[in-house]
């Protein structure tokens, strides 16, 4: 039990506003000990936050009115307001912007493919790392979200979908931010997730997708959590990787293989690299040829990813689909490892988080 001790566990005198969300089984029932209640009051609590996804402590109906009013001086649910939810066109995606308690907003995306439904949430409010195709990196970093705002995400979504008799089977951290800058929290949610019953995804449908913080990767893998690693790579050479990743100036490639390497030896399964194609920028057939090579070396998958334009000003293209299937045959004449795209348009829009922030954000220039 020890990886489930929190660093901000209820104290016999908890602060005001401390977010029920986001809170461990063991954290729950120790704020309820310290409110002078039975243990099985956590459970119920648990109940009314994941599993009926209640947004006020007031509308918790089978516990006391005393209870209630206690509670509701001692802690909140700090769920985050939708704002915004588009369906895409081909129906193959939904776009959700959040706004938070301090007004800050963030968003989300439900990706529909086949029986999966996979949410897509975001870990920080903007992101610091300046990629130079993305658009989140336009906003810079303004806060971190807390475990309660990244989980509030899956719940909103889950009542969305609740309303088809449907739920979230799969979750990537592949919205806006670096998860493994936000790592704290991160884990936190992904505990959440896995433990208790509303939510209830397993970790091997959970991805975390990091821009290569390498640090952030030996973490993650010894945190048991069993999740699967996206590491988004995105050029074949050292040099044009830190022209458009400035992380990179901070691990090579290299190192990054060497994480990929670590991270299967640790969890036992193969990270996915991720490539986002962008015409005359990487995805040359010299290019492809390099990414077989690279791929060979420790076990993993690859995506590519056909660059999302939409939604903003950005001086990237999307290749031609001809051509990103002439430079997947290339990958594949050089390695055995599976390579899949992510072709459609709705599920384009996923891996290009921010975009819907920056559509909203416009019309108030
Ligand atoms: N910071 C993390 C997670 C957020 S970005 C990371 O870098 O992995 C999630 C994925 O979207 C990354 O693979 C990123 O390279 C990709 N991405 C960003 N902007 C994109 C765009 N306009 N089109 C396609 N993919 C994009």
């Amino acid at each position: 039990m020890d990886e489930l001790v929190p660093l901000n566990a209820p104290r016999a005198h908890p602060a005001p506003h401390l977010d029920l969300l986001g809170l461990l089984p063991p954290e729950l029932e120790a704020l309820v000990a310290v409110m002078g209640e039975a243990p099985y009051r956590a459970r119920q609590l648990q109940s009314w936050l994941y599993a009926r996804a209640a947004r006020d402590i007031g509308s918790m109906t089978d516990l006391s009115n005393s209870f209630r009013r206690e509670l509701a001086g001692r802690a909140c649910i700090g769920r985050p307001a939708l704002e915004a939810c588009r369906e895409d066109q081909g129906g193959e995606a939904a776009k959700f912007l959040f706004r938070l308690p301090d007004g800050e907003r963030v968003e989300s995306v439900l990706i529909y493919d086949g029986a999966r439904r996979t949410a897509c949430l975001s870990s920080q409010v903007g992101c610091g790392l300046g990629c130079t195709f993305c658009a989140t990196a336009r906003m810079g970093f303004r806060r971190q979200l807390t475990a309660g705002e990244i989980i509030g995400q899956l719940l909103e979504i889950g009542v969305v979908l609740r309303q088809r008799r449907e739920r979230v089977t799969n979750v990537v951290l592949m919205g806006m931010g670096e998860p493994l800058l936000n790592l704290e929290a991160v884990l936190r949610s992904i505990q959440v997730m896995r433990l208790v019953p509303g939510p209830g995804i397993g970790g091997r449908r959970i991805t975390v997708s990091t821009a290569g913080h390498v640090p952030g990767i030996h973490h993650l893998a010894r945190a048991r959590l069993n999740v699967g690693l996206a590491i988004s790579l995105n050029a074949t050479t050292d040099e044009l990787r830190r022209q458009l990743m400035p992380i990179a100036h901070q691990y090579s490639i290299a190192d990054l293989l060497g994480a990929a390497q670590d991270y299967f030896d640790v969890v036992g399964r193969r990270v996915t690299f991720e490539y986002v194609l962008m015409a005359g920028v990487n995805d040359s057939l010299e290019d492809a040829g390099r990414l077989g090579t690279l791929s060979r070396r420790v076990p993993c998958k690859l995506n590519l990813i056909p660059y999302n334009e939409s939604g903003y000003d950005t001086p990237y293209r999307r290749p031609a689909a001809h051509w990103i299937q002439r430079f997947r045959a290339a990958v594949a004449a050089v390695s055995p490892v599976q390579t899949t795209v992510r072709d459609s348009h709705g599920r384009g829009i996923a891996a290009a988080c921010g975009q819907l922030y920056q559509q909203h954000r416009s019309p108030r220039r």
